[in-house]
C-alpha cells in the first residue's frame, strides 16, 4: 500500500479562508501541521488521507489571535472570578463562601468584579465589609481593570507595600481604605505550586473560544514573572501547551533579555516572545487614565506612570535591538505623550517608522490626528473590543467622561476609513474574540461599528501582521499552519445580535484537534 498523502482533510465545509482575495473553500488537506491544500472538493484527496472529517456544510474560520490577554490566571485556580455578578451583596456572598472552603492563613484571590454593573451599590468594596467576612485569610479583589485591588485589613498587613507607598488610598483621616491603586507586588510565592495548572487549564479555555494564539501580558513585578516564564517554557518542553502563546514580559526585562541573548523563538514549540510591555497611563475605571480634560465625576485629569525621557531611550533600545515594545496608553493625553516618545526614540535610532512594530495597547481615546500620527510610525493599534460595553449610554464610561464624549474611544471604523491597522484582543474581559466582534459589529454608532468581516480580520491576520508572523499564521493558505476553528453557524449570516453566542464546535491547531465542543483532547 502506499502512504497516504494527507493526514486529514476537512471537506464538505464553508471555509471562509481570509486569504487577500476573501476566497472561500470547499476543503482542506493538512500535511505536518500546515495546510497543503485549501479550494474545491476532491475525491482524490480523500482516498489519500489518512483522515478524513465531513463537516456537513459548517463554516470554518481560521483561528483567533488574542493580541492582548493576560491568559496564564483565566482558570479560576489562582483566583476566583466575580465577573456576571450584578449586585455588591452577591460579590461579597461569593467571597464570603470561598473563605470558608479556605484554611485559616490560606491567601485567597478574587479578580472581575466592577462596581459599575452593581445594581444595587456602585462603590468599591470597604475594607470594614471584607473585615467582617475574614480575619483570619488575606483577601486580595482585583477589580477588573487589573489597576485597582481592595483588600482585607489582614492583607494589607502582610503584603510587602509600605502604608506610605502613593497607592495605598487613605480616608480623610489618614487610615487606609483597603483600595490600592497601580501598586504592584511579587504575589507569586503565595500560589507557586498552582502556576502551572493555571497556564495549561487557560490554555485549554481559550482553545475552547477558538483562539489558536495568544499574547499573554505577565503584568506583574520582575521576580513574579520569572517564576511564570520558567513554567511556561518547562510546559512547552514537555509538548504540554496546546495553543500558540507569544509572551509579553514587562519593559523592565528586556534590556537584561538582549544582554543574555534572549531571542523571540525561545521555546521550544508553541512558545515564543513577543514583546515587552509597559504602561503610560491607568484605566478609566480608576480615574488614572490620563486626559487632556477634567474627569467629569471627580475632576483631575489622571497619571502617567513612567518617565517619558527613559521611554524615548527605550525605544531607541527597542528599535536597534530588534524588540518590540507594547506600551498601554488609554486617555487621549497619554496617547499623544506616548506618540512624542515614539516619535522621538525613533528618530534617534535613524529610522522614520517602526521596523520593530511596536503597540499602543488600548489607544481607547485616540484622536484623529493621533491616528494619523500612529500610521505614519507604523504603529500597532492593539485595542479591545469588549471594551465597548461601558461606552453605552448610562455606563461606566459616560459616569467617567460625561455623555458627550462616550462616542468618541474605540472609533474602530473611523481607524480603518483613516487607513492605519487595527488590532483586536479581548484582555479576559470577557476572554472571547466572538464576544468582541459582536459588539464592534453591533456597536450603535458609525465611528465604531465595522463589518463582520473586518471584525474578523482585526482578530486573525492583522494580529499575525501585528507579530510579524504572517507567513504562517493569520488565515487559511496552503503551507499555513492549520490553526481553524468550526463554527455551527456561519457569523456572516446568522442575525449580528446572535454572534455572542454563536457555539465553537471545534478548535484545531497544527492540524490537531484541541477543542471538540464537549471535553478538551489536549
Ligand atoms: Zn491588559
Amino acid at each position: 500500500m502506499t502512504p497516504k498523502q494527507y493526514d486529514t482533510v476537512i471537506y464538505n465545509g464553508h471555509i471562509e479562508t481570509f486569504d487577500d482575495n476573501l476566497n472561500t473553500a470547499q476543503m482542506v488537506a493538512i500535511t505536518n501541521g500546515r495546510f497543503s491544500y485549501v479550494g474545491d472538493h476532491s475525491e482524490e484527496l480523500i482516498k489519500n488521507a489518512i483522515n478524513s472529517i465531513n463537516i456537513k456544510g459548517k463554516t470554518v474560520l481560521p483561528g483567533f489571535i488574542d493580541l492582548h490577554t493576560h491568559l496564564w490566571t483565566e482558570a479560576d485556580i489562582i483566583d476566583i472570578d466575580l465577573t456576571e455578578i450584578s449586585t455588591y451583596k452577591e460579590t461579597l456572598d461569593k467571597v464570603e463562601i470561598a473563605v470558608k472552603s479556605k484554611k485559616p492563613g490560606e491567601w485567597v484571590f478574587f479578580s472581575g468584579w466592577d462596581e459599575s454593573f452593581w445594581l444595587d451599590k456602585k462603590e468599591f468594596p470597604t475594607l470594614k465589609d471584607l473585615d467582617r467576612i475574614s480575619q483570619d485569610n488575606p483577601l486580595y479583589m482585583k477589580r477588573e481593570d487589573g489597576h485597582l485591588v481592595v483588600v482585607n485589613s489582614l492583607a494589607l498587613k502582610q503584603l510587602p507595600v509600605s502604608l506610605e507607598h502613593k497607592g495605598v488610598m487613605k480616608d480623610d483621616e489618614g487610615h487606609p481604605t483597603g483600595v490600592l491603586k497601580d501598586v504592584w507586588l511579587n504575589l507569586t510565592p503565595y500560589f507557586q505550586d498552582l502556576i502551572s495548572e493555571s497556564i495549561k487549564a487557560s490554555c485549554k479555555i481559550a482553545a475552547s473560544v477558538g483562539i489558536t494564539a495568544v499574547v499573554d501580558n505577565l503584568t506583574i513585578v520582575p521576580e513574579g514573572q520569572q517564576n511564570i516564564l520558567k513554567e511556561y517554557f518547562e510546559l512547552d518542553m514537555n509538548d504540554e501547551i496546546p495553543i500558540r502563546v507569544f509572551l509579553n514580559p514587562t519593559r523592565d526585562l528586556m534590556e537584561d533579555h538582549v544582554k543574555k541573548g534572549v531571542h523571540r523563538n525561545q521555546g521550544k514549540n508553541k512558545i515564543r516572545y513577543s514583546g515587552y510591555k509597559g504602561f503610560f497611563d491607568g484605566a478609566l475605571g480608576s480615574h488614572t487614565a490620563m486626559l487632556s480634560f477634567e474627569y467629569a465625576d471627580m475632576g483631575g485629569k489622571g497619571d502617567k506612570f513612567l518617565d517619558e525621557a527613559e521611554l524615548a531611550s527605550q525605544v531607541k533600545f527597542a528599535e536597534e535591538n530588534e524588540c518590540t515594545l507594547c506600551i498601554h496608553a488609554i486617555g487621549d493625553q497619554a496617547i499623544e505623550k506616548l506618540l512624542d516618545c515614539f516619535e522621538e526614540g525613533l528618530t534617534n535610532a535613524g529610522n522614520a517608522f517602526t521596523k520593530q512594530k511596536h503597540r499602543i495597547e488600548h489607544a481607547e481615546m485616540i484622536t484623529d490626528s493621533q491616528i494619523v500620527r500612529a500610521n505614519k510610525l507604523r504603529i500597532i493599534l492593539s485595542m479591545q473590543p469588549n471594551f465597548l460595553k461601558w461606552q453605552y449610554p448610562g455606563e461606566l464610561y459616560e459616569q467617567r467622561l460625561g455623555r458627550d464624549r462616550i462616542y468618541s474611544l474605540n472609533r474602530f471604523n473611523k481607524i480603518l476609513q483613516l487607513r492605519a491597522n487595527l488590532s483586536f484582543g479581548s484582555d479576559n474581559m470577557p476572554l472571547s474574540p466572538l464576544y468582541g466582534i459582536h459588539q464592534s459589529v453591533n456597536f450603535p454608532s458609525k465611528d465604531t461599528q465595522i463589518s463582520v468581516e473586518e471584525a474578523i480580520k482585526a482578530y486573525t491576520i492583522s494580529n499575525a501582521v501585528a507579530l510579524s508572523v504572517e507567513h504562517e499564521l493569520g488565515n487559511i493558505m496552503k503551507g499555513k499552519y492549520a490553526d481553524l476553528i468550526i463554527l455551527e453557524e456561519s457569523p456572516f449570516t446568522i442575525n449580528s445580535s446572535e454572534i455572542k453566542g454563536l457555539k465553537i464546535e471545534q478548535t484545531y491547531v497544527e492540524g490537531l484537534c484541541v477543542y471538540d465542543g464537549t471535553s478538551n483532547p489536549m
